[in-house]
């Protein structure tokens, strides 16, 4: 088909000017030319100074500064055989490693796909990952998930109803729990040992304290309890008057 031969041949020249552009990127980073221009480092440069957007700048300084060290990638790359998104996924795996370690691992993803590339370095998944960025007027979640959790994520959603998103999913599970602790509904306490706190006069104490801890001067919000003020051994009792909230370690201090 003839529109496919010339997307051919565009899609070669394409990588020749890839792998030109690197050398000469690499020309400009020797001289810091970049500097002169205005701009504080290639990666800058890259960016407002070429107008890439961060991610292709990003692959960019990462295949110079990786073709620094081993210089025939350029030629890989202007083959085809290597793929810039490919090179960049392995160069922060690879970034601290000796040149030798360096050439072995290009050689070995040489004719890879990036996701062929991402697959072979994926780190074995631990938990789910919360990174949390607090801004004035919102607080931003990016939430992590592997395949697994997201699958489980999802089977929920459909088994509650095709109504919820995740965003309501969180805003039904967080309100779901407030509820719980905030239920004032009186049940007897159970144990008749005297040092035993119900849930319920454990909520309201925390509530009094504005879940800080109440030993004068400290607002700690961290590893709260509850705190007999006149021990039950010096006869002591669970009146709400007795009761109040300290961290851990004021607890501790108080014996
Ligand atoms: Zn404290």
């Amino acid at each position: 088909m003839q529109i496919h031969q010339e997307l051919l041949e565009l899609r070669r020249q394409e990588k020749r000017i890839t792998s030109e552009i690197l050398d000469k990127l690499q020309l400009m980073e020797d001289c810091r030319g970049y500097l002169e221009l205005g701009h504080s480092s290639l990666f800058d440069y890259l960016v407002r100074g070429l107008q890439y957007s961060e991610a292709t700048a990003y692959q960019r300084q990462a295949c110079v500064r990786l073709a620094r060290e081993v210089p025939e990638i350029k030629e890989q790359i202007d083959q085809g055989r290597l793929s810039l998104s490919a090179v960049t996924t392995v160069y922060r795996h690879i970034r601290s490693k000796p040149t030798k370690e360096k050439r072995q691992t290009l050689k070995r993803i040489e004719n890879k796909s990036t996701r062929e590339v991402k697959q072979m370095f994926a780190e074995p998944f631990k938990a789910i990952k919360i990174q949390k960025t607090e801004y004035q007027d919102r607080v931003y979640l990016r939430l992590e998930l592997s395949h697994e959790q997201n699958r489980k994520l999802e089977k929920l959603k459909a088994l509650k109803s095709h109504k919820h998103t995740i965003e309501s999913l969180f805003e039904n599970f967080i309100e779901k729990e407030l509820s719980a602790f905030d239920d004032t509904r009186f049940r007897p306490t159970k144990s008749r040992n005297p040092r035993f706190i119900s849930k319920r006069l454990r909520n309201s104490v925390l509530k009094k304290s504005a879940y800080r801890c109440q030993y004068p001067g400290c607002d700690s919000s961290h590893f709260l309890q509850v705190d007999h003020i006149v021990p039950i051994r010096a006869g002591g009792d669970q009146r709400p008057e007795n009761l109040q909230i300290l961290c851990a370690s004021h607890n501790q201090l108080k014996g």
